[in-house]
């Protein structure tokens, strides 16, 4: 076929969308605009702008879906118009909402997952929110005859949700910093910094910085002896937010969830490895009553009784129609398979980096997240930095963040792909090439910055 057949640019001609006097000019950006647009113009303009933002499938930086199936899109559209909260109006979604609850605390193995406690959120964030005020209402109970002191939680290099939670809402943040080889919590360390003030321990499944798990199982034990030994029942929240949707379909022998009776609250997010459109999260309680009562607003409802429990007011209804869709559509052998296969690229993808040469694996893709994190091997000579290879790839529409790792290793820049559905072995395949093309460009075009960065970092395992 031509390029511009004759037939074509007649066609555009007659469009509205190449016709329209709205065309020569600049959208309005500083002022609410007077008159109206035609919507297929303004469609066109909108559209065109997003052109900018770059591929969401080449954002090898992001947890979150980019690829639905299109039964998803469907379902979607269908749902737009309904609000979440209006539980009195369209109870059926609610009803689907408890039915996600009820899976998942299944899924988790919570000890009566049916009458469990849970709820649908924007995402992680709101759900860490969540189980953050639950932790703090219950240590405030407790604590309420010692009227004294500010309430602590305890964590690893958390994702910034957890920093939110602790400004937003005045808690201490005891955030255990990474030495040397050791990037993540572990129990030791975290019974270190326990007192009577201790509100609860956060243990990340798929840490945001590395991908790796931290050890729930251990930190769980140690809080019960800690119990045994002083006294201090201290609860256990595990942000789950990528793991919840990987453990248990790939590694069903690691012990992360309810089945440890030390963990009373998880969150995770519907939309990175739930596979639900953005916008969706969960939280869920190991039992009715870990969830303190009066957090929750009742809405009554066609003679029931609605308990909600959430930051927001409205909200879109859609995704968590989507997540059911998914559940349904899926089940364990569905999210097995898809969670398998992005492991097996991500551990491939690291086999590749690793065989490079100047690269030094920090999480090999194997046993969490999948994908794969790494560094420049220390003492080497390398006409570039990470933040180089980022910039360059960006060239090809790729996205692989450089960053330093959180106090006290920001001395140590990693560089991370996470492998979610989508990211294909061929896909990977064209990034490594370009991964090779990047690195003979500096070769030929060192870059400056590379100069100033020989004494940086270095990682060995522990
Ligand atoms: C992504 C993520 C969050 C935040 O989740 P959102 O769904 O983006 O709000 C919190 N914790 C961890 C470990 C995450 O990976």
């Amino acid at each position: 076929m031509a390029v511009h057949s004759k037939r074509e640019i007649v066609a555009g001609l007659d469009d509205e969308r190449f016709r329209t006097s709205f065309l020569p000019h600049p959208l309005p950006k500083y002022s609410f605009p007077r008159a109206e647009t035609d919507p297929a113009a303004a469609y066109q303009q909108v559209h065109d702008e997003l052109l900018l933002d770059g591929n969401s499938r080449q954002n090898l930086a992001t947890f979150c879906q980019t690829w639905v199936e299109p039964e998803i899109r469907k379902l979607m559209d269908e749902c737009i118009d309904k609000n979440m909260i209006d539980k009195d109006e369209y109870p059926q979604t609610a009803e689907i909402e408890s039915r996600c609850v009820r899976m998942l605390a299944d899924l988790w193995h919570a000890p009566d997952a049916g009458n469990t406690q849970g709820c649908s959120t924007t995402g992680s964030s709101e759900a860490a929110m969540l189980g953050g005020l639950a932790m703090k209402t219950r240590w405030r109970t407790k604590r309420q005859a010692a009227r004294k002191g500010r309430p602590n939680l305890i964590c690893g290099p958390v994702q910034i949700c957890w920093h939110k939670f602790a400004r937003y809402f005045d808690v201490e943040l005891r955030q255990v910093p990474c030495e040397r080889g050791r990037l993540h919590l572990t129990a030791d360390e975290v019974i270190r910094r326990c007192d009577e003030n201790t509100m609860g321990v956060v243990a990340t499944l798929g840490v945001t910085h590395t991908l790796q798990y931290e050890p729930v199982e251990e930190i769980a034990l140690a809080l019960d002896d800690l119990e045994e030994e002083r006294g201090l029942d201290i609860p256990l929240h595990v942000d789950a937010a990528s793991g919840g949707f990987i453990a248990p379909f790939i590694h069903p022998s690691v012990e992360w969830d309810f089945r440890l009776p030390r963990v009373k609250s998880i969150n995770a997010s519907g939309h990175k490895f739930g596979l639900a459109p953005l916008g969706c999260g969960w939280a869920i309680w190991r039992e009715a009553g870990d969830l303190p009562q009066g957090l929750i607003f009742r809405v009554k409802y066609l003679g029931g009784d609605m308990p909600t429990f959430a930051l927001n007011f409205s909200r879109p209804g859609g995704q968590v129609i989507a997540q059911y869709y998914n559940f349904v559509r899926l089940g364990r052998e569905g999210y097995t398979r898809i969670t398998r296969e992005c492991a097996d690229v991500g551990a491939w993808l690291a086999e590749q980096v690793k065989k490079m040469g100047m690269f030094e694996l920090v999480y090999d893709g194997r046993g969490g997240i999948p994908g794969c994190t790494w560094t420049l091997k220390k003492g080497g000579n390398y006409p570039f930095t990470l933040y180089d290879l980022a910039d360059r790839l960006r060239v090809k529409g790729w996205q692989v963040p450089a960053y330093p790792m959180p106090a006290n290793r920001s001395d140590l820049i990693v560089q991370r792909v996470v492998a979610r559905l989508g990211v294909s072995r061929d896909l990977a395949g064209l990034l490594l090439e370009d991964l090779e093309r990047a690195i003979q460009h500096f070769r030929r075009h060192p870059s400056s910055k590379s100069f100033t960065a020989r004494s940086a970092g270095g990682y060995h395992h522990n």
